[in-house]
Order: structure tokens, then sequence, then C-alpha cells
């Protein structure tokens, strides 16, 4: 399934990988290599281009952080982005407990609507779900036979060839249904029309009189991107509740399909990827993307992109949720050893990004000079340290046992200190260079 893409998705990531350094030149054409890679997929040249525009700018953003490499970084954003294109979170179909679940099949003719509907049918079943399926097809003849074969006497089916409308028969197949105490049925319909707009009729009027719990749309992986023109004049005419997608083991354009779909917003909840009736997956955009890029690994990577990303946040919103006072600066300061880093406050000192260990000691002494400062000022002076004037200085230095030079770099520092937390909370955290204590 989309052997291409994968490929050349992985030696993209290879690439990236094997350089020493990776410059701006590198990143470059990584990026060129995926978007070839996707538009060969037949991937909408505007999702991969706004999909490689997001992973730019999100290297840039990043590039300070610590803890993850670049390259690292780069998987790791082009899995995000590619999960992103393909619908984020998996979704799954819904079915109310107690009560029956009636499921409409749409799709054009030949798009694989009624194998699907054989297919899930069996899924169901192994889930202990009680399941039976209405023949709605009343145009084809085989339809039928079809039906029954693939559901091979294991699942019920209501079928009446002497009726003549397919509502008809789906409505008596609903009687059928609660009776028989089903919590799920499944209703194949016909996909043959003189037009596409009788098929849209029928459609409508079928939704309209048997008002379903949902409909689930069965589309051909192989029109591509099309995908999404046939996913909108669907929804217009009866709301897509879920989408299938066929024949992905056959198609190159199957990544454009889904994404095409994704970006309509229908669920896609199914994959087809072969004739026979198990050949049909739950669709969890993760793991195909994990699938596609090659990387086992991939999880425990994201796992820790998103550990380290977390903490950084709370250590920045642990900074912010206060104002931020002098008594808190120096408090930082002091707790500085035990935290192992408190890089950004310490980072913001000038030099400070370039102390070694003698000068961590020498720093470490100054903080205990700053601590009998902030000692000394009275409440008003800490809260606002704007207001010390010479004359309030004076009497701090006095009485804490410093220099006035020493009461007024403190100020100093902290004013820096203050205004680079103020900068954390507008989002430019990363942008700062880090001291690794
Ligand atoms: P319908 O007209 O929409 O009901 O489509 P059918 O269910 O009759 O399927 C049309 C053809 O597509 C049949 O030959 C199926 O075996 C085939 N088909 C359906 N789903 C898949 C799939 O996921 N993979 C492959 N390779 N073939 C499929
Ligand atoms: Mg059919």
């Amino acid at each position: 399934m989309l052997e291409n893409i994968s490929e050349r998705l992985q030696n993209a990531i290879r690439f990236i990988t094997r350089q020493a350094y990776v410059s701006d030149k590198e990143i470059a054409e990584y990026l060129r290599e995926i978007q070839r890679a996707l538009i060969m997929g037949d991937v909408d040249v505007k999702l991969v281009s706004q999909l490689t525009e997001n992973i730019k700018r999100d290297l840039k953003e990043a590039r300070e952080e610590y803890g993850i490499s670049i390259k690292d970084r780069i998987s790791y954003l082009t899995y995000k982005e590619l999960v992103k294109i393909l619908g984020g979170e998996k979704k799954e179909l819904r079915i109310i407990p107690n009560q029956l679940n009636v499921f409409v099949f749409m799709g054009i003719q030949g798009s694989g609507k009624t194998t699907t509907v054989g297919k899930i049918a069996h899924y169901l079943r192994n889930k202990n779900v009680k399941v039976g399926v209405i023949a709605g097809d009343v145009f084809r003849p085989g339809a039928v036979d079809q039906l029954k074969q693939l559901l091979k006497d294991e699942i019920p089916l209501y079928s009446d060839v002497s009726k003549k409308t397919s509502i008809e028969v789906i409505k008596e197949g609903i009687e059928w249904a609660r009776k028989l105490g089903l919590n799920v049925v499944l209703v194949d319909t016909a996909g043959r029309h003189r037009s596409e707009e009788s098929l849209m009729e029928e459609m409508a009027q079928i939704i309209n009189e048997v008002n379903p719990t949902a409909t689930i749309l069965v589309i051909d992986a192989m029109i591509g991107q099309q995908a999404r023109v046939q996913a909108e004049a669907f929804n217009k005419v009866a709301k897509v509740g879920y989408v299938v997608v066929t024949k992905m083991d056959g198609s190159a354009k199957g990544g454009g399909a889904l994404s095409a779909i994704a970006s309509v917003g229908a669920p896609i909840i199914f994959i087809g990827i072969g004739e026979s009736i198990d050949e049909i997956e739950e669709f969890d955009p993760v793991k195909f993307v994990s699938r596609l890029l090659g990387k086992p690994d991939l999880e425990s990577l994201v796992k820790r992109v998103q550990k380290i990303s977390k903490e950084e946040m709370l250590r920045a919103q642990r900074m912010t949720r206060g104002r931020f006072t002098i008594e808190e600066f120096v408090q930082q300061l002091e707790s500085a050893r035990k935290m192992g880093g408190i890089q950004t406050i310490l980072s913001s000192l000038p030099g400070g990004a370039k102390l070694g260990k003698k000068e961590m000691e020498e720093f470490f002494v100054k903080v205990k000079k700053w601590r009998a400062i902030v000692n000394s000022m009275n409440k008003e002076e800490r809260e606002d340290v704007t207001i010390m004037d010479s004359s309030r200085v004076r009497r701090v230095a006095k009485g804490s046992g410093t220099s006035e030079k020493d009461v007024r770099e403190l100020i100093k520092q902290y004013t820096l200190a203050k205004k680079a937390v103020k900068k954390i909370s507008k989002g430019a955290f990363r942008n700062l260079p880090h001291l690794r204590l």
C-alpha cells in the first residue's frame, strides 16, 4: 500500500538523518523531496505546500529548543503534519447500545459498497455485535447473490426481489431487523443509475424516509484527490456520517483520496485493502503514518518530544502565573541548583549563557547577597521595584550590609529577567538562548 510514496518519504528522512550538520539548505532539499513524494501520491498541491510550510515554520521556532536534535524534530514534525492531513485522531463507528442502529451505504457503482457491507458485517460480528444486512440494491440482479456469498450464512440478510422500489425493501428490512432484535443493520444500496443526478435523488429519498443513524460513504481510492468532489457531492444530498476508502491495496493515489476526504472533514473509519472479506482495516492516521515512514520507533520519539514540550510549557506557565516579583526572582535563582536548570532566567542575565563552573559558584555567592537585599526591602518595594529611588537604595544597602551598587545591580538584573519572562508568556520562549547547568 502506497509503497512508492513510502519509499520516497523514508529516503528523505534517511537523507536528513545522514547529514552531519543540518542547515537551511538540507532542510529545503528535504522538504522538496517530501513535496515530490506527496504530489506523486496525488495529494492536493495546496495541502502539500501547507504541510511543508508548517514544518518549516515549526522548525524555525523550535531551532533553539534543547533536548531534541534537529533531525528528530524534522521526523517528528513530518509525522505530525502527515497525521494532520489524514484527519488527525482516529475516529470510530459509533454504535448506540440497546437499540437498532441503521447505517445506509452510499457511493457510486463499483466503488465497493457491497463488498464493504460484507466486510463490515463480519468485522462487527467478530466483535459480538448483533448485525444484519439489507439488500437495498434492487437494480442489479446479481446484488443479492453477491451479498449471500459475502455473508456466508453467518450474518442474517433481508432481501426481496419481487418488490419494486428500494425504499419499500429497505423499510421492510428495518422492520425485520427490529423484530430480530439486531443492534446494527447495514443497508446496501444501488450505485448504478441513469445519471448521477437520479442516483443522488434516490439517495436523498432513502435518507429522508428511513432516517438512518448515519450514512457511510464508500469511495474508491483510485480516484485520488477527486474524492473531495465526490464526498462533497454526496454530502449535499445526505450528511456523510463516515467514509470508507476502498482499494487502498491497488492504488498509488490512496494518499490523495484520504487527504482529500479528511480535508472535507469527513471521518474515515475503514480502508479496504483487498477483495477478501477480511481485507479491511480500521483507519488510524497515527498508525498509518508510522507505517508510511517506516519508523517503529516513531512512537517513542513522539512521546519524548511531547513530554519535553509539555515540561517547557509548564515551566513557562509556572513562571508567568505569578507576577514574577523580585522575591520570586531570587527564589528561582536559589533553587536553581536543586532544579538542575533555570536556563531562561540565567540566560537572560548578561553573560549568563557563558558561565562556567567557577563562575557559577561566584554567581551563587551573589545570589546570597541578593537574598539579603530582598530581605531588607519593605513589602511595597518588593511589589514594585520601580519606586526604588536613591534614598531607598541607600537604606536597603545599609540594612543588608551590601553596597548601593549591589542593590542597583539586583534591580537591573531582575528587570531584565522580568522582561524575558514576559516574552515567554507571549510565546517567544523558544527563541531564548539556553544555559545548561
Ligand atoms: P459496488 O458496485 O459499489 O457495490 O462495488 P462492489 O462491492 O461490487 O465492488 C466492485 C469491485 O471492487 C469488486 O470486484 C470488488 O471485489 C472490488 N473491491 C471492493 N473493495 C476492494 C478493495 O478494498 N480492494 C480491492 N482490490 N478490490 C476491492
Ligand atoms: Mg453493489
